[in-house]
């Protein structure tokens, strides 16, 4: 089954393709906020679609599926849960007394003493010298070594080898352990762009055919609703009519599908039938398959290929009216 008129409403999915193409980089990026569940799109494509947003969220995901798209996670960033400002820093502090005021560095151990420490306690105008038994150390690996790198609080006198990092918000003062920062996830959906001259030119197909029409004095309708026989309401790519020929024509088009199968024929002959459409119409640079292809003909379906920038040539439009 074709899938983009059954599974996403495809007026929707044009509008959001659209808008999209018009953006200077192709691309929408999904704010999540992983805590509260919150997201927003940014540019805010539901909000100036008038869509719900998981309803627009649907569509592009839908146009991933359709690898006309790509959606990559491009930053992860923290805030602080109380006040929610990104302005959090990581601090260490001392495992013993949590103190901040705490440094790191090479540690020196005098042999003869025992005496341990940061080198730069050792350090004086001329070398290095023992803060606890005042001798001079001379000879690196005899006198004493130096070690790995270790921390030492200035506070309590703790040396230790890594410290407790929180994360220090710079707006409401308060600390926090990492697992508890909320933490928002930046997506981007972006455009193909090997896809972009197909995409672009598939829109025009309709706004080339509603030119057309109205020219013909055909009253025209472009992805909008209509009500059939039945009662129930669909949503169509464009819906011509013109009551002194007595015409009803139902034009749909694909943009994304690589065939158009038997069911989508199916779907469309049923559509029509309840529209009252006298031509059904498929304008797409997808075929029909086989077995659609045989329908398609056989409950007089018509397809139009547009040219290659999306234009439906004059000669096209003669042929359906
Ligand atoms: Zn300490
Ligand atoms: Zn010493
Ligand atoms: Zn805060």
């Amino acid at each position: 089954m074709s899938l983009e008129h059954t599974r996403v409403v495809h007026t929707e999915l044009m509008e959001v393709l659209k808008n999209i193409i018009t953006q200077e980089d192709s691309s929408v990026r999904l704010i999540l906020q992983k805590n509260t569940g919150e997201k927003f799109l940014y540019p805010p494509l539901d909000k100036m679609l008038y869509m719900n947003i998981d309803r627009t969220l649907d569509i592009l995901d839908f146009v991933v599926s359709k690898n006309f798209m790509t959606k990559k996670q491009i930053e992860t960033l923290k805030f602080c849960p109380i006040c929610f400002s990104y302005e959090i820093i990581p601090t260490e502090h001392c495992t013993n007394c949590g103190s901040t005021n705490i440094s790191r560095g090479r540690v020196i151990e005098h042999f003869s003493c025992g005496y341990r420490n940061l080198e730069s306690l050792f350090v004086t105008n001329g070398g290095l010298e023992c803060p606890r038994c005042h001798k001079t150390l001379m000879i690196e690996g005899k006198d004493y070594s130096r070690g790995k790198l270790m921390y030492k609080c200035h506070a309590c006198g703790n040396l230790y080898d890594s410290p407790i990092i929180d994360y220090h918000c710079q707006k409401c003062g308060e600390y926090f352990p990492i697992e508890e920062l909320g933490e928002t996830i930046v997506y981007q959906y972006e455009l193909e762009s090997s896809k972009k001259d197909l995409i672009q030119s598939s829109l025009k197909m309709v706004e080339s055919l509603d030119g057309s029409l109205k020219e013909n004095g055909y009253n025209v309708k472009r992805g909008t609703q209509v009500t059939g026989a039945s009662g129930i309401t669909y949503d169509v790519d464009l819906y011509a009519t013109n009551s002194a020929k007595e015409d009803v024509i139902l034009a749909v088009t694909y943009l994304l599908e690589d065939k158009i199968t038997i069911d989508e024929v199916l779907r469309l002959q049923a559509l029509g039938y309840d529209l009252n459409a006298k031509k059904i119409v498929v304008m797409s640079y997808a075929p029909f398959d086989q077995r659609a292809e045989f329908l398609a003909n056989y409950y007089n379906i018509k397809k139009v290929v547009p040219e290659k920038t999306g234009e439906v040539t004059k000669e096209q439009v003669i042929k359906l009216l």
